[in-house]
Parts: structure tokens; C-alpha cells; sequence
């Protein structure tokens, strides 16, 4: 067995404590939760179910590292070396990491030590570089009566930060929100999704080792609807941070409404995925299959909805179906898996209800449209679904105006420029989407034209914490990474000197 996969089976092998004020352990009920193998359906290892208790304990924590002078009076270039010793830890520890992702999540290993752990150990490396950086200004100001006076401005920490995050990219989805927190000074809750918070534990053992002081960053593990609910309505928590459904995302907003408390948005998508005629249709066929079925489906940008102009819909689907087709299925830590099982037994009944209604509103499933079995013994009692793609489907189904968050496309051909950018855009959500064509006029106009967040031009699925990201519409409030997002972990102070 190698170092990697030793140290996994050991964290799995003890049940798994919670970290609140620079302590692990258990929640203050005792209660805890099965963290299960989506290729197995068995018991990986246990967390514990915290609750209100629990949230309140680890809100005061960080509310005392915000005076703590051990975080309060470290210089910025201090806080950069923090977020950099994380990043090389992260990066020394990725292995290790990218397989406990694959066995908690159920993503092959190698998208985990690509996508999920690099991501981390970028965005840990980039933001470390903020701290020194974020400048106020000084402002030239006319004040009445002629007084005399310097204006300027400081970028303080918003203060405790409540950050809840959903199963896809568990460790990532955690570090998008406490890279950009930490790098402003604030202190940080953190509530990972129950069915994938192992790798997020992982990671706060990181966080321990690389000095951050007690109660900066506190993980507390439970449900949703209650860890995540109690910290949305805190009255002592000044900003939440959410990635997930727009569902929760609406209830998360509304709790959030009794002390008025920040809130910052991430939330679903079903994102178009366009093909003009003249488009490499070899790179076409490649990359519109892994946009939409890279990580199962399971990615809010997926480009679930593909519109092919009429003139190559048929050369692009058959070639779409026949890469589609050779997919290969399995467990995630087998590194030749290139899809692996969905995270849960419940997104499985949720991707099977939407294959039926597909087939029940008159759609055509070209390859796929059920349950992966024979993946031999060990696999039976796993969440595997197969990689399914549905045509003569329209915008009157709900497969078509739904996010799935499974491996589901839904193709559609079109010819008319005007009628393809009002179906593009005829969806609640506006997170991103996809353009194919060698003319860059066509690309930049209809880029113009469709309302989302992230567009990408003959690529898709790209983002970089340099980047901002975030939704139009029911897609999510504000931007994420960038320097776009470093106003939303800082509150901004106009300082007025009469110099008269
Ligand atoms: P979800 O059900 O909304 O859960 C997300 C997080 O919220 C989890 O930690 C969940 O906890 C917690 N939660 C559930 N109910 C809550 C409540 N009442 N109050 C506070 N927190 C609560 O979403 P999901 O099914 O895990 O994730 C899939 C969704 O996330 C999709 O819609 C996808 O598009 C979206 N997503 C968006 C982005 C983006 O960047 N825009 C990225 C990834 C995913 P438990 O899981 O422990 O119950
Ligand atoms: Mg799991």
C-alpha cells in the first residue's frame, strides 16, 4: 500500500472529531452521522451531528479571534505566510487528500487531485498574496464651508463569517470561501455539506498545523437543517457565504434578514452549451461531452443544455453518443475510472426520476437512461448511473428547464440566431455558458448577448481564483474570487480629518 492510501485508511479507521476553538471533538449532543462510500454504499467512517449548541460555541470562538492579538495584530505579509504554509501543506499532503475526496465523493482520484486539491492549493497560494495588497484610498473630497480635509479609506474585516458549502467540491467549495475570509482578517465557521465533510476535516488539521490561531477557523460538521439553518440565523455571525441549491439559498437569505447579516450567494445552474456550424466539430465532440459530464454531472456550470446548429447536429451527436459510450464507469479511487458513482443513494433517486420524465414528456435517449450494474460485487450497492444523453427534447420539459446535477444532457438543434439567444437566456438561472465557432465576431456578439456570469469561447469549465465568478439571476448574489470578492469579506471605513 502506498504512503497515501495508508494515511487514508487511517483517518477513516477512528471515527472523525469536529474542530471548534482550536479543539477537536465531539458535538456537544454526542450525536453523530455515517459518512458513506458512494461506489460501495458502506460506512466509511462517523462525524459528529452538531447542532445549535455547537454553532453557538464555535461562533464565540471566532468572535474572540477577531481580538485575539495573536490574528488582530498580524501584519498583512504575516497573514500572506500563513496562507502560503497552508498551500504547501495542502500541496504536501495532495495525494493523500485526492483519494479521500475519491472515497467520499465518489469522483475519480485523478479529477480530485487535479480539480478539487489543485484548485485548493491555488487559491490558497493567490489570495496569500492580497493581504498586503487590497489598498484603500485617499479621496479628494469638497467639503461645505471650505474645510480643510484628508479622506481616506481602510478595508477592515467584515468579522465572523458563516461559510456553508455543498458535496461536489467539498475541500475546494470550502477554500473558494476561507481563502478570500482569511486573507482580510476575518474569522471563519465552516458547516461542510454531511455526506462529504472528511476531506473539509483533513483540511482543518491543515489550517491547525499551519499556525493559524485557535477559533480562525472552526469546522462544525452536521445537517444542513440544522448546523447550516442555525448558522444563517446567528444573530452574532456578520456575513454567510453559501455555494448550493437556490432552494436553500432563498431560506438561507431570509434567516438572514434578522440581523441583517451579509449575504453572498452561489447557487444552480443549466447552462447552455452553443455549437455554430462552423466549429472544430473533433474538439466539439470532445469537450461538450466533459462539460457536462465531468464530476458525474455533479457541477453547477455543467453545460447540460446543448444547442448544435442544424447544419451539424447530426455529425455532432453521433460522435457526441459513440465518446459518451466509452465512458468508463467505476469506483473513483480505481485510477482508470473516468466517471464515477453520483454522490448518494438520494441524487441517484433524483437523476432516475428525471431519466423518467425525459422519457414520459416524449424525449429520445440516444446512450444511457439508467443504472450502471455489473461493476462486479464490491460495486453493487453502489450509486453508479450511466453517462445519458436525451434528444428531441424542447423547452416545455422539465428536463430541459430543471438542473438535474447528474449526468444528463439534453440536445436540441437550432437555426435561427435570434430564437437560439432567447433560449439560452430562457432559464431561471444564469451562471454560465458555452460558445463553439472559429469566427470571433459570432463569439464576442453572442458572448454579449447571453446573461451569465462566466462565458467561455471554444472551452469550457475553466475557472482560476484570479477570475471572478458568480450568477446572473436565480444563479447566486455577487462574485467570487478575483479581486471582485474581496470587497465582500471587507467592510469599508471613511475616515474624515479636519486639517483646518
Ligand atoms: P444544498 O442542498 O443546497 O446544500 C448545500 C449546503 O447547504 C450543504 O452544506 C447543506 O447541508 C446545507 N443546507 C441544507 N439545508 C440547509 C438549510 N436549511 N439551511 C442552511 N444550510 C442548509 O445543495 P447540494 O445539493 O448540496 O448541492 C447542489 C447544489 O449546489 C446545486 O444546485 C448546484 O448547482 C449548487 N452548486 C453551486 C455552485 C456555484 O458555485 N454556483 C457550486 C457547487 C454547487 P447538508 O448537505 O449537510 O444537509
Ligand atoms: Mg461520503
Amino acid at each position: 500500500m502506498s504512503q497515501p492510501a495508508r494515511r487514508v485508511q487511517e483517518f477513516l479507521a477512528a471515527p472523525r472529531s469536529m474542530f471548534v476553538a482550536g479543539r477537536w471533538g465531539d458535538a456537544l449532543s454526542g450525536a453523530r452521522l455515517d459518512s458513506l462510500d458512494p461506489a460501495t454504499g458502506r460506512v466509511l467512517t462517523s462525524i459528529p451531528a452538531g447542532d445549535e449548541h455547537d454553532v453557538d460555541v464555535a461562533v464565540r470562538a471566532a468572535r474572540a479571534a477577531l481580538d485575539d492579538p495573536r490574528w488582530r495584530d498580524l501584519s498583512p505579509m504575516d497573514r500572506g505566510r500563513l496562507l502560503d504554509r497552508l498551500a504547501d501543506l495542502v500541496e504536501e499532503n495532495a495525494d493523500e487528500l485526492a483519494l479521500l475526496e475519491a472515497y467520499d465523493n465518489g469522483k475519480p482520484v485523478g479529477v480530485a487531485r487535479a480539480v478539487d486539491v489543485g484548485t485548493t492549493v491555488k487559491l490558497f497560494r493567490y489570495f496569500a498574496g492580497w493581504p498586503s495588497k487590497f489598498e484603500g484610498s485617499t479621496i479628494p473630497v469638497s467639503p461645505r464651508g471650505g474645510l480643510k480635509v484628508l479622506n481616506y479609506t481602510v478595508h477592515e474585516p467584515v468579522g465572523v463569517v458563516a461559510a456553508v458549502v455543498p458535496w461536489n467540491f467539498p475541500m475546494s467549495m470550502a477554500s473558494w470561501k476561507l481563502a478570500p475570509a482569511l486573507a482580510m482578517g476575518n474569522a471563519v465557521v465552516l458547516k461542510p455539506a454531511e455526506i462529504t465533510s472528511l476531506s473539509t476535516l483533513r483540511l482543518a488539521e491543515l489550517i491547525d498545523e499551519a499556525g493559524f490561531p485557535p477559533g480562525v477557523v472552526n469546522v462544525v460538521t452536521g445537517r444542513g437543517a440544522v448546523a447550516g439553518a442555525a448558522l444563517a440565523a446567528h444573530d452574532d455571525v456578520d456575513k454567510i457565504a453559501f455555494t448550493g441549491s437556490t432552494a436553500v439559498g432563498r431560506q438561507i437569505a431570509r434567516a438572514a434578514t434578522g440581523n441583517m447579516k451579509n449575504v453572498s450567494l452561489e447557487l444552480g445552474g443549466k447552462s447552455p452549451n452553443i455549437v455554430l456550424p462552423d466549429a472544430d466539430l473533433a474538439e466539439v465532440i470532445a469537450a461538450a461531452t466533459d462539460a457536462v459530464f465531468f464530476n458525474q454531472g455533479q457541477v453547477c456550470t455543467a453545460g447540460s443544455r446543448l444547442y448544435v446548429h442544424a447544419d451539424v447536429y447530426d455529425e455532432v451527436m453521433a460522435g457526441l453518443v459513440e465518446r459518451t459510450r466509452r465512458i468508463v464507469v467505476g469506483p473513483g479511487t480505481d485510477p482508470a475510472t473516468q466517471m464515477g458513482p453520483v454522490v448518494s443513494a438520494a441524487q441517484l433517486a433524483t437523476v432516475g426520476e428525471y431519466l423518467d420524465l425525459g422519457r414520459e414528456q416524449g424525449a429520445t435517449v440516444l446512450t444511457g437512461g439508467g443504472p450502471v450494474t455489473g461493476l462486479g460485487e464490491d460495486y453493487a450497492g453502489g450509486y453508479f448511473v450511466a453517462p445519458t444523453i436525451f434528444a428531441d427534447t424542447d423547452h416545455t420539459m422539465r428536463v430541459v428547464r430543471e438542473e438535474i446535477f447528474g449526468p444528463v444532457l439534453v440536445a436540441m438543434r437550432w437555426t435561427d440566431t435570434d430564437e437560439l439567444v432567447t433560449l439560452a437566456n430562457d432559464t431561471p438561472y444564469g451562471l454560465s455558458a458555452g460558445i463553439w465557432t472559429r469566427n470571433l465576431t459570432d463569439a464576442h456578439r453572442l458572448a454579449g448577448r447571453i446573461k451569465a456570469g462566466t462565458v467561455w469561447i471554444n472551452c469550457y469549465n475553466y475557472t482560476d481564483p484570479a477570475s471572478p465568478f458568480g450568477g446572473y439571476k436565480q444563479s447566486g448574489w455577487g462574485r467570487e474570487m478575483g479581486h471582485a470578492v474581496l470587497g465582500s469579506y471587507t467592510e469599508t471605513k471613511s475616515v474624515w480629518v479636519n486639517l483646518s
